[in-house]
């Protein structure tokens, strides 16, 4: 019977491996079936060491795609130290274009630390923060705001550890020179991957990439940069690979999530209707945007304000909603001498 993970890659081998972390999960098609995680492996010597992931959500796309770019463009001569690839992470939602599996409903990112004799998403959450990620300094976990969602362009870190290892965090972010940047207060006992990190004792970077279960050739040109921008800021390459043009990125405007103040959420049935877009700047008490009802077409729409201002840094995608769902979202300016217009 088989009980746990299985790899084929070397951790010490230098050179350019490909390979799967595969998963035991006896199914009716396939009695001894594996989900087969796939990998890529590269090193050259002692050196850094940086994990790029992708697929912790599988309708996430910038980042699975920019990360099977990097697979076929680094060979083990262009770095320093190892480098590790998993573009993506949850295979069955990637699969399945879903956030979550559709084997087990696990979301990854609320799955760690996981299960090593628990469902698949729990087990691959485990095997990631006990196997993978202690053996690596740096990881960067890339996101979107997937299929009901579009999301600002922006890195992320986690206000987390000690003063040196966050100086370090917000240096490895800034570094990567996306327009913005944003700090996020979730604890070191979140179940997000960024805490797992710390758990390791890794620096912990992650992003908002794009939204819309899409890409855009913005969004695919921001992440490609960013990406090349980190591998050089951590001394994993020695040039640009995957980001070629001149122009290296902005000063990172730098951002800070905050209390349910800044979320606007539906509290019935209803249709949204937008009246701010990502990246607008707004005020309390600026319209968020109105909730409309189609079972009563005389009804006025319901205008919904913001509680606090703010830049918009999500929103719902889809109109239809329900109560619960978040339909705009806002981050604050950190520190607010920052705020860029
Ligand atoms: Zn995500």
């Amino acid at each position: 019977m088989h009980t746990g993970a299985y790899s084929d890659i070397s951790w010490t081998e230098n050179g350019k491996q490909i390979g799967f972390f595969s998963f035991p999960y006896s199914i009716d098609r396939s009695p001894y079936y594996q989900i087969k995680v796939p990998v890529c492996r590269i090193r050259n010597g002692e050196g850094p060491s940086l994990l790029l992931m992708a697929g912790n959500h599988g309708d996430e796309y910038e980042g699975e795609l920019t990360l099977l770019k990097a697979i076929r463009a680094i060979e083990a001569s262009d770095i320093t130290g190892s480098l590790t690839i998993l573009p993506a992470a949850n295979l069955p939602a990637v699969m399945a274009a879903k956030r979550c599996s559709p084997f087990d409903g696990g979301n990854l990112n609320r799955a760690f630390p996981g299960d090593p004799y628990g469902q698949p998403t729990w087990r691959i959450a485990h095997f990631i923060e006990h196997e993978i990620f202690p053996r690596h300094e740096i990881v960067l976990d890339l996101h979107s705001g997937g299929t009901s969602m579009d999301h600002l362009v922006c890195s992320l870190v986690e206000r987390l550890g000690d003063a040196a290892r966050f100086a370090r965090a917000l240096e490895l972010m800034k570094s990567m020179r996306l327009p913005y940047g944003m700090i996020a207060d979730n604890g070191p006992d979140s179940p997000t991957s960024m805490a797992a990190a710390l758990r390791a004792g890794c620096i912990g970077l992650s992003g908002e990439f794009g939204g819309g279960a899409t890409v855009t050739r913005e969004t695919m040109a921001l992440t490609a940069r960013a990406v090349d921008n980190l591998l050089q800021a951590a001394g994993i390459t020695r040039g640009p690979i995957l980001w070629t043009g001149a122009d290296r990125g902005p000063e990172t405007v730098v951002l800070a999530t905050g209390g349910q103040s800044l979320f606007v959420y539906s509290e019935r049935e209803g249709w949204f209707e937008p009246a701010v877009d990502i990246g607008d700047i707004v005020e309390a008490g600026d319209v968020a945007g109105w909730l409309h009802d189609l079972e009563a077409p005389l009804a006025e729409p319901e205008a919904l304000t913001f509680a606090e201002g703010g830049i918009v840094l999500s929103r719902r995608l889809h109109t239809h909603s329900r109560s619960g769902d978040c339909l705009v979202n806002l981050a604050r300016f950190e520190p607010a001498e920052q705020r860029g217009k």
